[in-house]
């Protein structure tokens, strides 16, 4: 571990103004962070659930009682939703909430960091553990959300009380936006761009083990209707069996996805299949003995690095009509492409963009050694920073995707403690202290 970085007052303040990062790193308390945690993997916020909006309120009392201002207000579902500028949205809403945390003085730089309290179900099968209650087994946090990521979340509050509790105060700002509906397409951060909260750059604390990933793909959800003709079983070569039109499209589907995946970017280049194109629900047939009338299959197609989203909409689509093109029956009754639900662009900053260097140079004063940097596979609410706000954003947070939307998902401790204190760092690096 490096010696911590002494951060001293800037010229005109007051010479006891300086403080030393080491002590506020000192209060940096895994206990604390697990039992922030915890409470976070209480409240079962799936998203577009009404625990969604129970998180919401849950985090603005946690927020108001590390000393932060906030701004929690009721998003007009609908009015945003007509935004020609919307990401899109899976889920059906009666009501979503914003939530911003802001604390410092603002006369110098605004630093965000940005987190989902929403969740992906937890699903029936394969936990060990239950998954809203938090158990701490193994150096780690099990729960749903427990690295996707409402870790991130803790890690960001904490970060900030530690630093509070130091006594530092911050001549620039910093800004806790603490989002919904990220899951389902990005409804809280765009709400909150559009609400006014802005800053000069960004991290969002999605699971990326402690790496910085300055690129994310992008992931577009499609739906294809796949038509066939209805008889009874008895007469079934007399019919049209969808399911077997369906399963002559999804060859083209990995032909596609195994041409999109040949020369990736150099950010990608660490991944088997930086942008798969995965159909996650099938439905079919209306009653056992019938052949299938209809296949409708949803899935996500992944978007790379500086691909359009209309580019790649039009490659499944060309692929897709391709495949009817060489099919009887498909040819005269074509399967249909929809694009619905969550569509996120890629996006990404330089890897020696300044966000990137000054979180590096906080990991390098924790860890002493520098973090990896590169791309990743999954969508993230980096386009609607730095797509459509304009904000260098990056992504950097305890736990790994790779237990994301999974059965026992969990997130080790000792990530809790390093990325808080990352934070700490980049916090007073980014924001500068004011005088105590
Ligand atoms: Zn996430």
């Amino acid at each position: 571990m490096n010696p911590p970085l002494e951060v001293r007052a800037r010229p005109g303040l007051e010479q006891g103004a300086a403080f030393r990062v080491a002590d506020t790193l000192a209060a940096v308390r895994a206990e604390d962070l697990v039992a922030e945690l915890r409470a976070l993997l209480a409240v079962p916020s799936v998203t577009g659930s009404a625990a969604e909006s129970e998180a919401q309120h849950h985090v603005e009392r946690r927020l108001r009682a590390v000393g932060m201002d906030t701004d929690l207000w009721g998003i007009d579902v609908a009015a945003t939703a007509a935004d020609p500028q919307f990401p899109g949205m899976e889920a059906d809403r009666d009501e979503a909430w914003g939530l911003v945390g802001a604390w410092g003085d603002g006369q110098g730089s605004t630093l965000v960091l940005n987190g989902h309290v929403d969740v992906v179900p937890p699903g029936g099968a394969g936990w060990s553990a239950q998954p809203w209650a938090g158990q701490v087994r193994d150096g780690r946090v099990w729960g749903r959300g427990a690295c996707d990521m409402k870790a991130g979340l803790a890690c960001q509050l904490l970060a900030v009380r530690a630093l509070r509790d130091a006594g530092v105060r911050l001549r620039g700002r910093v800004l806790l936006q603490n989002v919904v509906g990220e899951e389902d397409g990005g409804l809280g951060t765009f709400a909150t761009l559009r609400r006014g909260h802005r800053g000069d750059l960004a991290v969002i604390c999605e699971p990326t083990r402690g790496q910085v990933v300055c690129a994310t793909a992008g992931a577009l959800t499609f739906r294809l209707v796949v038509p066939g003709r209805s008889v009874h079983a008895s007469a079934r070569l007399e019919g049209v069996d969808a399911v077997e039109k369906y399963v002559h499209v999804r060859a083209a589907l990995r032909r596609l996805e195994a041409r999109r995946n040949a020369a990736p970017h150099p950010l990608m280049a660490g991944y088997r299949l930086p942008y798969p194109i995965c159909v996650g629900t099938l439905a079919a047939g209306n009653w056992s003995s019938s052949v299938p009338d209809r296949v409708v299959a949803e899935g996500r197609l992944g978007v790379a690095l500086g691909e359009t989203v209309e580019g790649a909409r039009g490659e499944l689509e060309r692929a897709v009509a391709a495949a009817c093109a060489d099919d009887p029956w498909l040819r005269s009754h074509p399967v249909t492409v929809q694009w619905w639900g969550g569509q996120f662009a890629p996006a990404q900053v330089e890897p020696d963009a300044g966000v990137t260097r000054l979180l590096a140079a906080a990991h390098v004063r924790v860890h002493g050694a520098a973090p990896a940097v590169l791309g990743a596979p999954y969508g993230s609410d980096q386009r609607l920073l730095t797509g459509l706000a304009g904000i260098p954003t990056v992504l950097y947070g305890p736990g790994d995707v790779r237990q994301a939307h999974a059965p026992d998902e969990s997130v080790p401790v000792g990530e809790l403690v390093e990325v808080t204190r990352t934070l700490v760092q980049l916090i007073a690096a980014a924001c500068g202290p004011g005088p105590a």
